[in-house]
């Protein structure tokens, strides 16, 4: 690649290699088609329109998976939240999760469950 560019740096500093340079770029041009390059340049128009529209439509449908809008179990006030995540009540301040589409109550303390195991297993390599 490098090299490339200095041969053709040497071929343009003598007038022949000048002249071929420009003959090779409109044989290139025509070749290919000045068409061919105008379409890509309103590919590019387009994909710069069109992309900030896709991407807008896209995080919209991502946040549509992603959050869920649901009554409280505990005081039925209606808020949203992200699906996969444990969250609090904004009104009751209840610990709520979501599960089957819709908010539940958290599991109440006591039962053993996977994350707590984790947890402990955590601590006990960070105070080694
Ligand atoms: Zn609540």
């Amino acid at each position: 690649m490098n090299d490339r560019f200095n041969k053709l740096l040497q071929l343009n500093t003598s007038g022949l290699g000048c002249w071929a340079s420009i003959i090779l770029t409109v044989f290139i041009l025509t070749s290919v088609g000045l068409g061919w390059i105008v379409n890509g340049f309103m590919i590019l128009i387009a994909l710069f329109l069109i992309v900030p529209v896709v991407a807008f439509w896209g995080f919209q449908w991502w946040l549509k998976r992603k959050l869920i809008q649901d009554r409280c179990p505990v005081c039925s006030y209606e808020f949203t939240g992200f699906k996969n995540t444990e969250f609090n009540c904004p009104n009751c301040g209840e610990a709520l999760q979501v599960e089957a589409q819709s908010f539940s109550r958290m599991t109440p303390p006591g039962t053993i469950d996977v994350d707590a195991v984790e947890v402990s297993a955590q601590t006990i390599e960070e105070s080694n």
